[in-house]
Protein backbone atom coordinates (compact mmCIF):
# COMPACT_ATOMS: atom_id res chain seq x y z
CA UNK A 1 0.00 0.00 0.00
CA UNK A 2 2.70 2.08 1.18
CA UNK A 3 4.73 1.83 -1.78
CA UNK A 4 1.39 1.68 -4.75
CA UNK A 5 1.01 5.66 -3.00
CA UNK A 6 4.26 6.86 -3.64
CA UNK A 7 4.02 5.35 -6.98
CA UNK A 8 0.45 6.94 -7.35
CA UNK A 9 2.03 10.27 -6.10
CA UNK A 10 5.04 10.03 -8.73
CA UNK A 11 2.35 9.56 -11.66
CA UNK A 12 0.34 12.35 -10.43
CA UNK A 13 2.91 14.92 -10.67
CA UNK A 14 3.65 13.82 -14.05
CA UNK A 15 -0.45 13.80 -15.18
CA UNK A 16 -1.81 16.39 -13.91
CA UNK A 17 -2.29 18.68 -16.55
CA UNK A 18 -2.08 22.09 -14.25
CA UNK A 19 -1.15 23.96 -17.55
CA UNK A 20 -4.09 23.97 -18.47
CA UNK A 21 -3.58 22.14 -21.82
CA UNK A 22 -5.46 24.29 -24.48
CA UNK A 23 -5.55 24.58 -28.08
CA UNK A 24 -3.74 27.82 -28.86
CA UNK A 25 -5.22 27.94 -32.38
CA UNK A 26 -3.73 31.81 -32.87
CA UNK A 27 -6.24 34.15 -34.83
CA UNK A 28 -9.02 33.15 -33.39
CA UNK A 29 -11.66 36.59 -31.62
CA UNK A 30 -11.05 36.99 -28.56
CA UNK A 31 -13.28 36.16 -26.06
CA UNK A 32 -13.79 38.72 -23.32
CA UNK A 33 -11.80 38.76 -19.96
CA UNK A 34 -13.05 37.38 -16.91
CA UNK A 35 -17.02 36.43 -16.66
CA UNK A 36 -19.14 37.96 -19.74
CA UNK A 37 -22.85 37.82 -18.96
CA UNK A 38 -23.77 33.64 -19.49
CA UNK A 39 -21.18 32.58 -18.23
CA UNK A 40 -21.55 30.12 -15.27
CA UNK A 41 -17.99 29.31 -13.79
CA UNK A 42 -17.31 29.39 -10.31
CA UNK A 43 -21.01 29.11 -9.84
CA UNK A 44 -22.99 26.28 -8.82
CA UNK A 45 -24.79 24.71 -11.47
CA UNK A 46 -27.63 21.70 -11.48
CA UNK A 47 -25.94 20.00 -14.46
CA UNK A 48 -23.67 16.64 -13.19
CA UNK A 49 -20.80 15.25 -15.04
CA UNK A 50 -20.88 13.42 -17.96
CA UNK A 51 -18.95 10.00 -18.04
CA UNK A 52 -16.84 8.54 -20.89
CA UNK A 53 -15.59 5.51 -20.57
CA UNK A 54 -13.55 3.16 -22.80
CA UNK A 55 -15.20 -0.31 -23.92
CA UNK A 56 -13.30 -2.19 -21.49
CA UNK A 57 -14.19 -0.32 -18.49
CA UNK A 58 -15.81 -2.42 -16.13
CA UNK A 59 -19.72 -0.64 -15.05
CA UNK A 60 -18.17 -1.18 -11.45
CA UNK A 61 -15.51 1.43 -12.01
CA UNK A 62 -18.22 3.55 -13.83
CA UNK A 63 -20.26 3.34 -10.82
CA UNK A 64 -17.62 3.61 -8.63
CA UNK A 65 -16.25 6.77 -10.16
CA UNK A 66 -19.73 8.54 -10.30
CA UNK A 67 -20.23 7.65 -6.34
CA UNK A 68 -16.94 9.52 -5.19
CA UNK A 69 -17.62 12.03 -7.08
CA UNK A 70 -21.17 12.92 -6.04
CA UNK A 71 -19.59 12.72 -2.69
CA UNK A 72 -16.99 15.85 -3.35
CA UNK A 73 -19.98 17.79 -5.11
CA UNK A 74 -22.05 16.94 -2.16
CA UNK A 75 -19.23 18.35 0.25
CA UNK A 76 -18.16 21.16 -2.24
CA UNK A 77 -20.77 21.98 -4.77
CA UNK A 78 -21.36 21.20 -7.70
CA UNK A 79 -18.99 23.02 -10.58
CA UNK A 80 -18.69 22.50 -14.00
CA UNK A 81 -18.91 21.88 -16.87
CA UNK A 82 -16.99 18.53 -15.81
CA UNK A 83 -16.93 15.80 -17.93
CA UNK A 84 -14.32 12.31 -17.00
CA UNK A 85 -13.14 10.39 -19.12
CA UNK A 86 -12.11 6.32 -18.02
CA UNK A 87 -9.81 4.31 -19.81
CA UNK A 88 -8.94 0.65 -18.70
CA UNK A 89 -5.88 -0.88 -20.06
CA UNK A 90 -7.18 -1.41 -23.29
CA UNK A 91 -4.68 0.51 -26.04
CA UNK A 92 -7.38 0.17 -28.75
CA UNK A 93 -10.47 0.61 -26.63
CA UNK A 94 -8.41 3.54 -25.06
CA UNK A 95 -7.78 4.79 -28.97
CA UNK A 96 -11.45 4.33 -30.22
CA UNK A 97 -12.14 6.52 -27.13
CA UNK A 98 -9.88 9.32 -27.73
CA UNK A 99 -11.27 9.57 -31.02
CA UNK A 100 -15.01 9.81 -29.30
CA UNK A 101 -13.02 12.65 -27.44
CA UNK A 102 -11.62 14.70 -30.13
CA UNK A 103 -14.82 14.78 -31.91
CA UNK A 104 -16.60 16.09 -28.30
CA UNK A 105 -13.70 18.52 -27.90
CA UNK A 106 -15.05 19.67 -31.30
CA UNK A 107 -18.52 20.09 -30.98
CA UNK A 108 -18.50 21.69 -27.79
CA UNK A 109 -16.08 24.37 -29.32
CA UNK A 110 -15.76 24.34 -33.39
CA UNK A 111 -12.89 27.12 -33.60
CA UNK A 112 -10.38 24.46 -32.02
CA UNK A 113 -8.25 22.46 -34.29
CA UNK A 114 -8.53 19.07 -34.48
CA UNK A 115 -5.09 18.18 -35.70
CA UNK A 116 -4.30 19.82 -32.16
CA UNK A 117 -5.89 17.11 -30.61
CA UNK A 118 -5.01 14.19 -32.65
CA UNK A 119 -1.09 15.01 -32.11
CA UNK A 120 -1.16 15.72 -28.69
CA UNK A 121 1.56 14.45 -26.44
CA UNK A 122 -0.96 12.98 -23.21
CA UNK A 123 -3.76 11.47 -25.17
CA UNK A 124 -5.99 8.87 -23.55
CA UNK A 125 -3.69 5.81 -24.59
CA UNK A 126 -0.77 7.43 -22.56
CA UNK A 127 -3.21 6.75 -19.42
CA UNK A 128 -4.15 3.69 -21.06
CA UNK A 129 -0.09 2.82 -21.18
CA UNK A 130 1.08 4.32 -17.94
CA UNK A 131 -2.29 4.51 -15.58
CA UNK A 132 -3.03 7.59 -13.55
CA UNK A 133 -5.56 10.47 -13.18
CA UNK A 134 -5.56 13.91 -14.06
CA UNK A 135 -7.80 16.87 -14.46
CA UNK A 136 -7.27 19.38 -17.37
CA UNK A 137 -9.11 23.13 -16.98
CA UNK A 138 -9.98 24.44 -20.06
CA UNK A 139 -10.34 28.13 -19.85
CA UNK A 140 -8.86 30.49 -21.68
CA UNK A 141 -8.61 33.93 -23.82
CA UNK A 142 -9.15 31.39 -27.23
CA UNK A 143 -11.09 28.65 -26.77
CA UNK A 144 -14.86 29.17 -26.51
CA UNK A 145 -15.49 26.39 -24.17
CA UNK A 146 -14.46 26.62 -20.41
CA UNK A 147 -14.73 23.34 -18.56
CA UNK A 148 -12.55 20.45 -16.81
CA UNK A 149 -11.90 17.28 -17.59
CA UNK A 150 -10.84 14.73 -15.10
CA UNK A 151 -9.20 11.49 -16.49
CA UNK A 152 -8.74 8.04 -14.63
CA UNK A 153 -7.32 5.01 -15.70
CA UNK A 154 -6.78 1.31 -14.75
CA UNK A 155 -3.66 1.46 -12.57
CA UNK A 156 -1.81 4.03 -10.24
CA UNK A 157 -4.49 4.05 -9.00
CA UNK A 158 -6.81 1.29 -10.46
CA UNK A 159 -10.35 0.53 -9.15
CA UNK A 160 -9.65 -1.67 -6.97
CA UNK A 161 -7.51 -0.35 -4.80
CA UNK A 162 -8.32 2.16 -1.60
CA UNK A 163 -6.29 5.41 -3.41
CA UNK A 164 -8.57 5.07 -6.19
CA UNK A 165 -11.53 6.57 -4.00
CA UNK A 166 -9.39 9.72 -2.11
CA UNK A 167 -8.13 10.41 -5.75
CA UNK A 168 -11.31 10.72 -7.35
CA UNK A 169 -11.70 13.29 -4.49
CA UNK A 170 -8.17 15.02 -5.04
CA UNK A 171 -9.40 15.73 -8.75
CA UNK A 172 -12.44 16.97 -8.37
CA UNK A 173 -11.04 19.64 -5.24
CA UNK A 174 -8.90 21.04 -7.98
CA UNK A 175 -12.01 21.40 -10.08
CA UNK A 176 -13.28 23.51 -6.70
CA UNK A 177 -10.12 25.21 -6.86
CA UNK A 178 -10.11 26.48 -10.53
CA UNK A 179 -13.81 27.21 -10.53
CA UNK A 180 -12.66 30.00 -8.02
CA UNK A 181 -10.51 31.79 -10.54
CA UNK A 182 -12.85 33.51 -12.78
CA UNK A 183 -10.10 34.84 -15.12
CA UNK A 184 -9.46 33.45 -18.42
CA UNK A 185 -5.67 35.26 -18.48
CA UNK A 186 -3.23 32.94 -18.25
CA UNK A 187 -0.95 34.33 -15.86
CA UNK A 188 -3.41 35.37 -13.46
CA UNK A 189 -5.15 32.15 -13.38
CA UNK A 190 -0.92 31.00 -12.32
CA UNK A 191 -0.89 33.31 -9.93
CA UNK A 192 -4.15 32.56 -8.11
CA UNK A 193 -3.31 29.19 -7.23
CA UNK A 194 0.59 29.54 -7.37
CA UNK A 195 3.06 28.29 -9.74
CA UNK A 196 3.96 25.80 -7.51
CA UNK A 197 2.35 22.69 -6.20
CA UNK A 198 2.63 23.37 -2.39
CA UNK A 199 -0.56 25.73 -2.53
CA UNK A 200 -3.43 23.65 -5.08
CA UNK A 201 -1.77 19.92 -4.65
CA UNK A 202 -1.36 20.31 -0.73
CA UNK A 203 -5.21 22.33 -0.89
CA UNK A 204 -6.34 19.10 -2.75
CA UNK A 205 -4.23 16.51 -1.33
CA UNK A 206 -5.75 17.55 2.50
CA UNK A 207 -9.03 18.02 1.52
CA UNK A 208 -9.56 14.91 -0.18
CA UNK A 209 -7.79 12.83 2.27
CA UNK A 210 -9.94 14.52 5.23
CA UNK A 211 -13.31 13.80 3.02
CA UNK A 212 -12.51 10.45 2.53
CA UNK A 213 -11.09 9.93 6.36
CA UNK A 214 -14.96 11.00 7.56
CA UNK A 215 -17.04 8.91 5.03
CA UNK A 216 -18.98 5.97 6.73
CA UNK A 217 -16.92 2.35 6.74
CA UNK A 218 -13.63 4.46 6.88
CA UNK A 219 -11.05 3.00 9.24
CA UNK A 220 -10.57 5.75 12.40
CA UNK A 221 -6.60 5.58 12.10
CA UNK A 222 -7.05 6.41 8.23
CA UNK A 223 -5.87 10.38 7.79
CA UNK A 224 -3.36 9.60 10.80
CA UNK A 225 -1.88 6.81 9.27
CA UNK A 226 -2.14 8.46 5.49
CA UNK A 227 -0.70 12.19 6.98
CA UNK A 228 2.18 10.34 9.24
CA UNK A 229 3.18 8.23 5.46
CA UNK A 230 3.30 12.21 3.89
CA UNK A 231 6.43 13.17 6.53
CA UNK A 232 8.86 10.78 5.11
CA UNK A 233 9.45 13.96 2.70
CA UNK A 234 10.54 15.52 5.71
CA UNK A 235 14.04 14.26 5.17
CA UNK A 236 14.15 14.88 1.35
CA UNK A 237 13.61 18.88 2.54
CA UNK A 238 16.59 20.38 2.37
CA UNK A 239 17.77 22.41 4.90
CA UNK A 240 16.58 26.00 4.78
CA UNK A 241 14.41 25.13 1.95
CA UNK A 242 10.85 26.38 1.98
CA UNK A 243 8.12 24.40 0.10
CA UNK A 244 7.10 27.21 -1.65
CA UNK A 245 10.23 27.21 -4.22
CA UNK A 246 9.79 23.57 -5.15
CA UNK A 247 8.23 23.30 -8.62
CA UNK A 248 6.17 19.98 -10.00
CA UNK A 249 8.81 17.70 -11.63
CA UNK A 250 11.31 15.12 -9.61
CA UNK A 251 11.30 17.28 -6.53
CA UNK A 252 7.46 17.88 -6.54
CA UNK A 253 6.12 14.95 -4.45
CA UNK A 254 8.15 16.68 -1.30
CA UNK A 255 5.40 19.82 -2.17
CA UNK A 256 2.64 17.72 -2.28
CA UNK A 257 3.39 15.82 1.03
CA UNK A 258 4.44 18.83 2.89
CA UNK A 259 1.80 21.15 1.28
CA UNK A 260 -0.85 18.45 2.37
CA UNK A 261 0.73 19.46 6.12
CA UNK A 262 1.08 22.73 5.25
CA UNK A 263 -2.75 23.23 4.53
CA UNK A 264 -3.58 20.66 7.74
CA UNK A 265 -1.62 23.54 9.57
CA UNK A 266 -3.51 26.47 8.10
CA UNK A 267 -6.81 24.44 9.00
CA UNK A 268 -5.71 23.84 12.52
CA UNK A 269 -4.86 27.47 12.95
CA UNK A 270 -8.12 28.99 11.22
CA UNK A 271 -10.55 27.18 10.36
CA UNK A 272 -12.27 24.58 7.24
CA UNK A 273 -14.55 27.38 6.84
CA UNK A 274 -12.01 30.27 6.64
CA UNK A 275 -9.90 28.25 4.01
CA UNK A 276 -13.20 26.45 2.17
CA UNK A 277 -15.42 29.66 1.88
CA UNK A 278 -13.61 32.86 2.95
CA UNK A 279 -9.90 32.39 1.25
CA UNK A 280 -11.61 31.54 -2.10
CA UNK A 281 -14.40 33.71 -2.04
CA UNK A 282 -12.27 36.66 -1.65
CA UNK A 283 -9.79 35.26 -4.25
CA UNK A 284 -10.84 37.20 -7.28
CA UNK A 285 -11.37 40.41 -6.26
CA UNK A 286 -8.55 40.84 -3.41
CA UNK A 287 -6.07 38.31 -5.60
CA UNK A 288 -3.77 35.41 -3.16
CA UNK A 289 -2.14 37.35 -0.88
CA UNK A 290 -4.76 39.68 0.32
CA UNK A 291 -7.14 36.91 0.38
CA UNK A 292 -4.72 34.94 2.49
CA UNK A 293 -4.24 38.32 4.95
CA UNK A 294 -7.15 38.87 5.22
CA UNK A 295 -8.84 35.16 6.11
CA UNK A 296 -6.24 33.82 8.29
CA UNK A 297 -5.08 37.12 10.08
CA UNK A 298 -1.48 36.42 8.53
CA UNK A 299 0.41 36.75 5.59
CA UNK A 300 1.66 33.49 3.50
CA UNK A 301 5.52 34.50 4.33
CA UNK A 302 4.72 34.89 7.89
CA UNK A 303 2.71 31.41 8.06
CA UNK A 304 5.12 29.32 6.06
CA UNK A 305 7.86 30.94 8.30
CA UNK A 306 6.07 29.41 11.18
CA UNK A 307 5.44 26.21 9.68
CA UNK A 308 9.15 25.70 8.74
CA UNK A 309 10.68 26.96 11.92
CA UNK A 310 8.39 26.02 14.68
CA UNK A 311 5.46 23.37 13.21
CA UNK A 312 8.07 21.11 11.47
CA UNK A 313 10.37 20.92 13.94
CA UNK A 314 7.99 19.34 16.59
CA UNK A 315 8.22 15.56 17.41
CA UNK A 316 5.98 13.43 15.56
CA UNK A 317 3.39 13.19 18.41
CA UNK A 318 2.69 16.82 18.56
CA UNK A 319 2.55 16.97 14.32
CA UNK A 320 -0.01 14.61 14.77
CA UNK A 321 -2.32 16.41 17.22
CA UNK A 322 -3.83 18.59 14.72
CA UNK A 323 -4.72 15.75 12.65
CA UNK A 324 -8.46 15.16 13.18
CA UNK A 325 -9.62 12.02 14.49
CA UNK A 326 -13.01 10.89 13.41
CA UNK A 327 -16.24 11.99 14.98
CA UNK A 328 -18.05 8.91 14.04
CA UNK A 329 -18.72 5.90 12.14
ZN1 LIG B 1 -3.38 17.22 -8.17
Amino acid sequence: MKTVSLVTLGFLLVGCDHSGGQSKTGNEPQVPADRPQGDRWGKIIPEKAEFHAASDVPQSQIRLTEKWYKVAAGAWGNYGPLEFWIVGKDEAAAEELDKKYCALRKRKDPTISLRHYRNREHNLVSYAKEGNAGLNTRRNEHGQWSGFIITMSAKFPGPGEEDYKPVVLHEYFHVYQHAHIHSRNEGKRESLNQKHPWWGEGGAEYMAQLLYSRQPGVRPGYLGEVMRRKLNSLKDLRDGENIRDIPYGPRGRIAYDLGAWFIAFLVHKTSEEAYLKGFFEDLNARGFEESFRKNFGISSENLLKEFHNSFLKLNLQDKMRIIPGKKNG
